[in-house]
């Protein structure tokens, strides 16, 4: 896959592109997606569960951590690490065992917080904005690392 840039202008397109992506990830896969607050992270993790098939609305776990779903063609892990204490707590959330069984597809918002426990074999999904560029213009990088 390589390095993957797509630049867009509202929400929706954001949603399509996850969409789309998601419809050739692979079980044992982790996204971690990071950007500003409010730069379209859980936006992303909704497209990404739409193109998995998953028809129930994806809602940004940050008060639980995580959030699982198992209705799509693979299970989807979404975490929002943003009110991590320490790396220590994801032990508890059961963060080792998802990451271990690779059964399902992981995504990660905040994934920088706790950096030291992410797979050296990750997709990074970066998402800025550019205010030069207009309000609701957000350029995409997708990298995969390994
Ligand atoms: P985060 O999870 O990164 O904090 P959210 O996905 O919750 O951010 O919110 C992103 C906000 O930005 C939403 O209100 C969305 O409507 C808005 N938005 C505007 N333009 C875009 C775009 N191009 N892509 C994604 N979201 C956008
Ligand atoms: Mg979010």
């Amino acid at each position: 896959m390589g390095i993957i840039v797509k630049e867009t202008n509202n929400e929706k397109e954001t949603f399509e592109f996850a969409k789309e992506l998601s419809s050739k990830a692979l079980a044992g896969e982790v996204y971690c997606l990071d950007g500003d607050l409010g730069v379209g992270k859980t936006v992303f993790a909704q497209g990404f569960g739409r193109g998995l098939g998953i028809d129930e609305p994806i809602v940004s776990p940050t008060f639980t951590i995580m959030k699982e779903y198992h209705e799509g063609r693979l299970p989807l892990y979404h975490f929002d690490v943003y009110r991590i204490d320490s790396e220590d707590d994801m032990e508890e959330i059961g963060y080792f065992d998802i990451i271990d069984n690779a059964e399902g597809v992981t995504l990660i918002e905040w994934s920088e917080l706790i950096k030291s426990i992410i797979p050296k074999d990750r997709i990074k999904v970066t998402i800025k904005k550019d205010l030069t560029k207009g309000f609701d213009y957000r350029r995409i990088e997708v990298v995969r690392e390994d």
